[in-house]
């Protein structure tokens, strides 16, 4: 079985967009459809031809390009069962804890509802890759729009467990302004000093920060951290739930 090969570009303002190709089969997935125009773009220069759409949740910049891929590929779109009447042309639903095949690739859905109550995010379990979407960011977290901080927090606790090796790959480049608020939370943690310092180079030459590892973000994502105690002391929160916490730093971020 060969390695996924995988593409990864820039649409609509800070939406990335990412094609998974199987070489084996020729199968090739786009994680969300963001812009109809890049991802066509992005095919032709790798010559693949798009056969799937893996939607994790409904908001108009990860569904607009869906009918336009399908009418041009007659692709199969699979999403969320849970935000199946909100998103475009949707062939198949899944749910948490199902598996199916892309190629002989294993892929593993995980709900995370809180940014949307339904979003899901794809892991593919054997290739160390897992597809986060607007549930984890580097350095980051989504947006509650339509759950609480309680489940987003139990959300982020079902990928935390996932190896160390995990390459993760997200839908926003927020990077930046996600390192800035890290270190109003957690200022003295020198792998955070030394990451922020990388991704303000890195942002200044218009990289991208995309794919990150999740053995870096459980040691410098704010999110992942509320039970650290240097954060805690920081935040006057000692006695507190990691629940608790976690909401704080999401309500801080929403105001930074
Ligand atoms: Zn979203």
């Amino acid at each position: 079985m060969s390695a996924l090969e995988i593409e990864v570009f820039s649409c609509r303002s800070d939406n990335y967009g990412v094609l998974v190709h199987d070489p084996d089969t020729g199968l090739t997935a786009s994680i969300d459809a963001p812009e109809e125009a890049p991802i066509l773009a992005a095919a032709e220069r790798r010559g693949w031809k798009i056969t799937h759409i893996f939607t994790t949740h409904h908001h108009i910049d990860h569904v607009e390009a869906n009918l336009a891929l399908k009418e041009k590929f007659g692709l199969e779109i699979i999403g969320p069962v849970n935000e199946a009447l909100a998103i475009p042309g949707l062939d198949r639903t899944v749910a948490d804890g199902d598996e199916f095949t892309f190629g002989e690739h294993l892929v593993r859905v995980i709900e995370t509802p809180g940014h949307t109550a339904g979003h899901i995010c794809y892991h593919f379990p054997d290739d160390k890759i897992l597809f986060a979407a607007d549930t984890l960011f580097a350095l980051g977290c989504g947006r509650l729009l339509e759950r609480t901080p309680t489940d987003m927090w139990h959300s982020l606790q079902k990928l935390a467990v996932l190896p160390d090796e995990t390459a993760i790959y997200f839908g926003h480049e927020y990077t930046l302004s996600n390192a800035r608020f890290a270190l109003t939370i957690d200022p003295d943690n020198e792998r955070l000093k030394t990451r922020a310092a990388q991704v303000e180079a890195d942002r200044a030459e218009g990289k991208f920060t995309i794919p990150t590892m999740m053995s870096l973000e459980k040691e410098t994502n704010p999110f992942l951290r509320p039970s650290d105690p240097a954060i805690r002391r920081n935040l006057l929160m000692e006695g507190k739930t990691n629940e608790e916490v976690f909401a704080e730093i999401r309500k801080r971020k929403d105001n930074f």
